[in-house]
């Protein structure tokens, strides 16, 4: 069969002497972003014996694991629920050794991964997609690759991660300083020696809190310039001892089953008795053993009315603000720390260790630049409004062009030349978060839109990818070499999206949740971007399933391409 993986002309070593598929310049599938959807999706595809490949622009595989070595990453999903699932060979083998476990055991899992199943002669790393052009008389991508090469295959699968291009604040005198600075994204893979070091971090957000919690008893002096606060809850990791992960082995499809029950993917369910049919000792006691259990519990576990009602959401963002002033010993630090241009829950929500403790500290010092803003970089450091500051090192946790950044960066042109980034200017528009009308043959199996984003990412991830799968073998069963969404199917689709929003307090926050971003270019206040699927696991999976049922319904299908591979070889138009 044309599309299976016999014809490998050459199999060479990349940088890291990992076998690549190097001078191949043809693919049925090219998959883009080695993190753990592009693992998972290059697994199936072999699994098939599809003639597919992964292309990173990292030096090695991992995504977000591989990228984020700040201190303190670690993850705010149960570590048992955030694995693939599957398969139970590895569910019985891999021993996570704490509750939420950090970026090195992460990184290691996913090498595990690709190891096990012998994936990592199937990528090819250091190799960014800069454009893909659709060649509409062929039903072909032409595919150019930072290091030069043009390849062509019949499927892209953009598995480009929707927290993958960092941010940094537009502050003049970046490049002038002349101690160590890095964005956290960036952070070297070597350790940095912070002992005794004057250390700046810009940025409150979910980076930011992990790192400072982490680093404020091992640096010499740490300022922490703030513009915005943000909401966060204790994280209450601990280690999971062998009887324990024992017991989490024997309960896996119970745990997995229970995380595609939940709207966001995790095992903690909604509290579904109503806010106001409970008293409020009630609602105390729940948000007391919330509060001091593991994980998102207090979010998550919560009253559904806290996502929709500002009555009950204020209720118990009162609640958290006066639990984080009784850990907070100056009342005039801790009223800086509590958000009042948003409520508890309506942005993902960060969690943290010694976060908040942090700032008893005497060497830490919280910097308002809401009241003073930062006016530049220096060679010494930072100055503000009101007066410079010196430092050794400078860390900017100031997050991502989220959800739709990676996939701006690159040209991409579907029908008629027209480009993705134009197309979503002011907002993405997809069919189910994974496909796009007038860009055939494009799938995303966790794009803007899916369900991936505002829930436990993998459960969202595995299910992308399957349904991705699916629609795949349905096209290859039938011999077509084309499938486009339907404009409206497209657009049926992205007013669902919509309205999933309108019920929801997070659409009035200015966060990654609603496309805000004032260091990109018009993502600034104004424009709401509906960037998530708020319907939640279950409702997500059964209309993707339904479509599925249904033939496809909403997407067209056709065979136009006349295989003449030689002739694929043309250039591709700068
Ligand atoms: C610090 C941090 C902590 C997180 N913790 C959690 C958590 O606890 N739970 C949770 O559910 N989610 C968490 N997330 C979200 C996390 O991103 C996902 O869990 C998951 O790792 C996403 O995997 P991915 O494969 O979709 O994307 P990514 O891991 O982002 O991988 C995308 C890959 O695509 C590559 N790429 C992008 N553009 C191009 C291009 N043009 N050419 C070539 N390669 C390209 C990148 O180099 C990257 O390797 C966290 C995110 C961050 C940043």
């Amino acid at each position: 069969m044309k599309h299976k993986s016999a014809d490998i002309v050459d199999i060479g070593k990349n940088r890291d002497g990992n076998m690549t598929e190097g001078s191949k310049s043809h693919y049925e599938v090219i998959v883009v972003g080695a993190g753990v959807a592009g693992i998972y999706q290059i697994k199936r595809l072999v699994d098939l014996g599809i003639d597919a490949t992964v292309l990173d622009s990292a030096a090695d595989l991992g995504g977000t694991w591989y990228w984020n070595r700040y201190p303190g990453c670690r993850f705010d999903s149960e570590s048992y629920t955030y694995g693939y699932s599957f398969s139970r060979d590895l569910l019985d083998e891999w021993h996570w050794k704490e509750r939420f476990s950090g970026q090195p055991e992460n990184l290691r899992y996913l090498n595990h991964v690709a190891d096990k199943f012998n994936l990592r002669r199937h990528m090819q790393f250091n190799c960014k997609l800069e454009a893909m052009h659709f060649d509409e008389a062929r039903d072909l991508w032409r595919v150019k690759v930072g290091d030069g090469r043009e390849l062509t295959c019949r499927f892209v699968v953009l598995a480009v991660g929707l927290l993958s291009v960092p941010t940094m604040p537009r502050l003049e005198g970046i490049d002038s300083f002349k101690g160590r600075s890095f964005h956290t994204y960036y952070w070297p893979h070597e350790p940095v020696d912070m002992a005794g070091k004057k250390v700046a971090v810009i940025g409150t957000g979910a980076t930011g809190i992990q790192l400072i919690g982490e680093i404020a008893d091992k640096v010499g002096e740490l300022t922490v310039f703030q513009r915005r606060p943000n909401w966060s809850a204790p994280l209450n990791n601990s280690p999971i001892s062998d009887e324990e992960m024992a017991d989490i082995r024997a309960r896996y499809d119970e745990i997995f089953a229970a995380c595609a029950r939940t709207p966001g993917g995790f095992l903690h369910e909604p509290d579904r008795r109503g806010f106001y049919d409970v008293s409020r000792e009630e609602r105390l006691r729940l948000w007391d053993r919330l509060y001091d259990e593991p994980g998102f519990g207090i979010w998550l576990a919560n009253f559904r009315e806290i996502f929709m009602n500002e009555a009950a959401n204020a209720e118990l963002s009162e609640y958290i603000a006066e639990r984080i002033c009784r850990r907070v010993r100056d009342l005039r630090v801790a009223e800086k720390l509590i958000p009042r241009d948003h409520g508890f829950g309506v942005q993902r929500l960060p969690l943290e260790t010694d976060y908040f403790e942090a700032y008893n500290r005497d060497n830490v010092h919280l910097v308002d630049i809401g009241e003073t803003p930062l006016l530049r970089v220096t060679e010494k450091g930072l100055r503000t409004t009101e007066r410079d500051y010196e430092f050794d090192i400078i860390v900017y946790a100031t997050g991502f062009d989220a959800i739709t950044g990676a996939y701006d960066r690159i040209d991409i042109r579907g029908l008629g030349g027209e480009t993705l980034a134009a197309k979503w200017k002011d907002a993405p528009s997809t069919f189910l978060g994974m496909l796009v009308h007038g860009f055939p043959n494009l799938l995303m199996p966790t794009g803007p839109q899916s369900a991936s984003a505002s829930t436990n990412f993998p459960r969202g991830i595995e299910n992308g990818v399957n349904w991705c799968m699916g629609l795949l073998q349905y096209i290859w069963d039938r011999g077509y070499t084309r499938a486009e969404a339907t404009r409206e199917a497209e657009q049926r689709w992205t007013a669902h999206v919509v309205k999933m929003y309108e019920i929801m307090l997070m659409r009035k926050a200015k966060s990654w949740f609603t496309g805000y971003n004032s260091n990109v270019a018009g993502h600034e206040e104004g424009t709401v971007r509906y960037f998530l699927y708020n319907g939640g696991t279950p409702k997500f999976v059964g209309i993707i399933n339904d479509v599925a049922a249904n033939g496809y319904e909403g997407i067209v299908f056709g065979s136009n391409a006349r295989p003449e591979p030689e002739a694929l070889r043309t250039r591709i138009s700068a």
